[in-house]
């Protein structure tokens, strides 16, 4: 991730600009800032870089939300701060101005903000120009909204292939944990499937846009950590390991050893079959064009 100077230029000039702006246009803004959760005193000067966090020694797990920012991004970004965790948000472009305010707290909170296209749409059924503008309208957005560019995404309904992969230029990350939380919207099978599923180095996929997943977050920290997981960012999971461009990625390889080599006595395994039918997660490092699935 760097830094967008220019963006970071622009949070310092609305600054300004909400010191010296007026009570009326304060007034006009203020119902604005109070329905997303928009933090109007002064911020951190910058994001924190990933944590030196040795995921070859210790057991690391990544959360990851999609679809947002929403309603429930900021009660969610609470659960995390509580439990001293960071997690991985695939944005959507279209919703992050609205939610600018959860964006910067999101950074600035250590979070990985990561790009999940503008408008969701299949991008194997896209133009190549129509793919980039997807992209790069987001990472814009993003860039405006948190001041940090972008450095991974992921495509929706986990649709890729070659073509869309070389256009994108970008690692592309899948998940290892299909939680399936979009379909079956029940906060105590997300806490389970989240608690249970996880395998060290895995990727978990979560929609914050439902309440329900954000529902079951508290209680998916604290079971995870009782596993004796630690929660990291994409990136601080990946750390040591360069990310290709093009590339796409479904969980972080873990060395053989024996801390890893069999689940806790008592846990359900991460391979059980889901009974939907909707099949497995994703595997292996090249989808081609896996069929798209309308929550994800
Ligand atoms: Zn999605």
């Amino acid at each position: 991730m760097r830094i967008g100077n220019l963006a970071v230029a622009g949070g310092l000039l609305l600054l300004v600009a909400g010191c010296w702006g007026g009570e009326e246009k304060q007034a006009r803004h203020a119902g604005e800032q109070a329905a997303v959760g928009e933090q109007t005193s002064r911020p951190p000067a910058k994001p924190p870089p990933p944590r030196k966090i040795d995921c070859d020694r210790v057991k690391c797990v990544s959360l990851t939300f999609d679809d947002g920012p929403g309603p429930h991004t900021a009660r969610l970004l609470d659960t995390l701060k509580a439990g001293g965790v960071r997690a991985t948000f695939f944005m959507l472009g279209e919703v992050v101005q609205e939610h600018a305010g959860v964006v910067r707290r999101m950074a600035l909170e250590g979070h990985e903000v990561a790009n999940h296209t503008w408008s969701h749409p299949d991008l194997t059924g896209l133009s190549p120009k129509e793919v980039r503008s997807q992209i790069e309208r987001t990472q814009k957005a993003i860039r405006n909204a948190s001041g940090v560019e972008p450095a991974l995404m992921r495509p929706p309904y986990g649709a890729t292939n070659d073509e869309v992969g070389r256009t994108v230029g970008m690692p592309q990350i899948l998940w290892s944990v299909d939680t399936k939380d979009w379909q079956f919207r029940s906060v105590s099978r997300d806490t389970k499937v989240g608690i249970t599923k996880p395998e060290r180095g895995g990727i978990v996929l979560y929609h914050d846009v439902h309440k329900e997943s954000v529902d079951s977050i508290p209680k998916v920290v604290e079971g995870l950590k009782k596993r004796g997981f630690t929660l990291v960012t994409v990136t601080e999971m990946f750390r040591g390991e360069q990310l290709k461009p093009r590339e796409t990625y479904t969980e972080a390889p873990v060395e053989a050893e024996p801390l890893s080599a069999s689940p806790t006595p008592g846990s359900p395994t991460g391979t059980a079959p889901e009974p939907t039918p909707t099949g497995t997660s994703p595997t292996g490092t090249s989808p081609t064009g896996t069929s798209p699935n309308p929550g994800q």
